[in-house]
């Protein structure tokens, strides 16, 4: 059974089981300007998960194309690429754990094929400090399963990954890991979650290669999350069966499922290889790898994997309308070009080959992926200009590389090289190497701490965009700062979520703000706006902000301004009624504001919006007093 095939036979199993098939979203979201990519089938998901109707019913299903940027480094291993399919389907309160599990489990056993007695699954510990139960529900749901194919499965309660180091298999079957592990919420960790936000445990399966020995680098003894490579976990069902309240947790009404699932890795489970690059949507990209450098897999497996996975993410970017550039999504686009470019040197091919490796890319998807068709030659254009940029790049920088260095080469040359004409310091030194110039003791210190203040430089910007249009710090400046997060909230309410802000700027007389939205604003909903906001300002909202790590503050939701580059940690204002479990406005920003909405009526004063008109193609302008 192909990766293709089985693609075919899940969407087929659970369109059979009343699921509608949603199309893919892109990899870049179009209405979120938060993060970069589409990371899980259930990012598109989020507002319907939390209770919009979906026009397409309550049981969806899909194949999501992802991109996660943040495992670049992993790739290289059996089991990571930046770019993977997520099989996905949902039940936005419809069924729950009693359907899921055994469903998922008819499907990975009797429908794909895979041997039941090298599954593995983990289960929720519960949280005493939190109030909430152990998950034996699925526990006992996972044992009939097992049973059902004469597999006992013995229940070990371990706790941390850490702990499951320690305490080992024990020959069980079912493994109970805590909050760390087996909690799902948008903010990450549950400690983190405001009130008002869902969240549940999760169940994970897990393939056994029992071929392979546990490595004791991981941890003592092998368990399911153990990362020896021994289990691979190839999918995950979140149940959202909580809300956080002020006071703890609360059942939620209507309960969700979320089921993820790697479709590579259940390709490699089905060919019992722990190496996702044998599959069928893989092998054909390393194939032509080989044949183009005269290098085998087995000897070159991590450039490879490394060529091959950045080719393919960049080929579904160029299909999704992305082209390299030094930001945002094309950044890293621009990125994993490059990297793959660089890798293919340590495979020996140094000349132009994207020409030879995309079309086969995009063969593998044509059939499934009808954009891929369409796009076909543009996406071969975009990937080979931009090969033949970074090529351009690279012969700049050895001529630069020859007139910087003479006897020895410096850590200020290679931050230089790098800075200047983006020439990638493994290059530097390999540059060096072959026209045998020695290399300073210090150089990579030298280096690493001139990169290290660039980031701080370029953080200091960062921070510096925070006041943007926003400097003032008079009070008259700090009202119209909190009526503009007021406004947006309110515009997101009534216009949708795909406002996003595109500028803003105060004075003591006004607020301006430009936001996302392609048409006109009709005075009937800028009068929905206003009242939002003035009942708002009446209901004297708190305002307070506190400062998170910017990942977390992206995953509980926190608005931000479409294209801020933030730094590690950003401050998120939050504007919250008396005994209200949500916050009204919660958006990332570096302030200030005034206390209370109340504030903003101060001398018998209300929001008017006093101007809509077009900023530029897409973008509304609009222009807002408090009088
Ligand atoms: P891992 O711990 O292996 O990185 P994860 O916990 O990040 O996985 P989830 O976020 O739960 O994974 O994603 C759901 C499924 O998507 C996983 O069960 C796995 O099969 C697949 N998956 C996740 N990351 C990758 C990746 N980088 N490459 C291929 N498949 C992936
Ligand atoms: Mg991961």
């Amino acid at each position: 059974m192909t990766a293709q095939e089985i693609r075919q036979t899940y969407l087929d199993f659970f369109v059979e089981r009343g699921h509608k098939v949603i199309s893919r979203a892109q990899l870049v979201p179009y209405n979120d300007p938060t993060t970069l990519f589409t990371g899980s089938g259930m990012q598109p998901l989020i507002p319907f998960l939390l209770g919009e109707p979906h026009q397409s019913g309550t049981r969806l299903v899909n194949s999501q194309t992802c991109l996660r940027a943040q495992d670049i480094e992993e790739v290289g291993d059996n089991r990571h690429t930046t770019f993977f399919e997520m099989l996905g389907n949902w039940s936005l309160g419809d069924y729950f754990k009693a359907e899921q599990l055994p469903w998922f489990f008819e499907l990975l056993v009797d429908k794909v094929g895979l041997d039941p007695s090298r599954l593995y699954v983990t289960c929720y510990l519960g949280d005493e400090a939190h109030n909430i139960p152990k998950d034996s529900e699925s526990a006992d749901i996972w044992k009939k399963l097992f049973s059902s194919k004469n597999i006992e499965a013995k229940e070990i309660e371990l706790g941390s990954e850490a702990d499951g180091a320690e305490k080992g298999m024990n020959d069980g079957r079912i493994f109970y890991y805590d909050s760390s592990k087996n909690w799902w919420c948008r903010a990450g960790k549950i400690d983190h979650m405001p009130p008002g936000e869902p969240g549940g445990p999760d169940s994970e399966v897990f393939y056994e290669f029992d071929f392979i020995e546990h490595n004791p680098k991981y941890g003592k003894y092998c368990h399911p999350n153990c990362d020896c490579g021994r289990f691979m976990e190839i999918g995950n069902s979140v149940f959202m069966e909580y809300v956080k309240t002020e006071q703890g947790f609360d059942k939620l009404p209507k309960q969700n499922v979320d089921f993820g699932g790697g479709l590579e890795r259940i390709a490699a489970a089905k060919m019992n290889s722990p190496d996702v690059f044998k599959i069928s949507i893989l092998k054909p990209i390393i194939d032509k790898l080989e044949e183009i450098s005269g290098k085998n897999y087995e000897s070159h497996t991590e450039s490879m994997r490394v060529v091959a996975d950045h080719l393919r993410a960049a080929t579904f970017l160029a299909v999704d309308g992305v082209s390299p550039s030094n930001k945002e999504q094309g950044y890293v686009m621009r990125r994993l070009l490059r990297r793959a470019i660089r890798f293919a040197f340590e495979l020996g091919v140094e000349q132009n080959f994207l020409e030879q490796v995309v079309p086969v890319i995009a063969d593998l998807y044509i059939n499934d992926f009808p954009e891929v068709a369409d796009k076909h030659d543009n996406v071969i254009e975009v990937l080979v200009k931009e090969e033949k940029v970074f090529r351009q790049t690279l012969r700049k920088g050895l001529v630069e590389f020859n007139k910087l260095t003479e006897n020895e080469l410096s850590g200020d040359v290679i931050f230089k090289l790098y800075d200047t004409y983006g020439f990638p310091s493994e290059l530097t030194y390999e540059e060096a190497f072959k026209q045998d110039i020695k290399v300073a003791d210090d150089a990579q210190k030298r280096f690493e701490f001139l990169m290290d203040e660039q980031r701080k430089r370029s953080q200091t910007a960062t921070k510096g965009v925070f006041k943007g249009g926003l400097g003032g710090q008079t009070l008259q400046h700090r009202k119209y700062h909190t009526a503009t997060h007021l406004m947006y909230q309110a515009l997101r309410e009534v216009l949708g979520d795909h406002v996003v802000q595109r500028g803003s700027n105060i004075t003591e007389e006004r607020l301006r703000f430009d936001f996302s939205h392609p048409e006109k604003v009709t005075p009937e909903q800028q009068a929905k706006v206003e009242e939002i906001v003035n009942q708002q300002i009446e209901k004297d909202l708190k305002i307070s902000f506190h400062e998170y790590p910017t990942p977390e503050a992206q995953n509980m939701g926190a608005l931000g301004q479409f294209g801020d580059r933030y730094g590690e940690k950003v401050k998120v204002y939050k504007m919250i009624a008396d005994g209200a479990d949500k916050p009204f406005s919660f958006e990332i920003c570096g302030g200030p504001h005034v206390d209370h909405t109340g504030q903003l009526a101060e001398g018998s004063k209300k929001f008017k919006i006093i101007k809509e008109e077009s900023s530029s193609a897409g973008i509304r302008r609009i222009k807002a007093i408090l009088g």
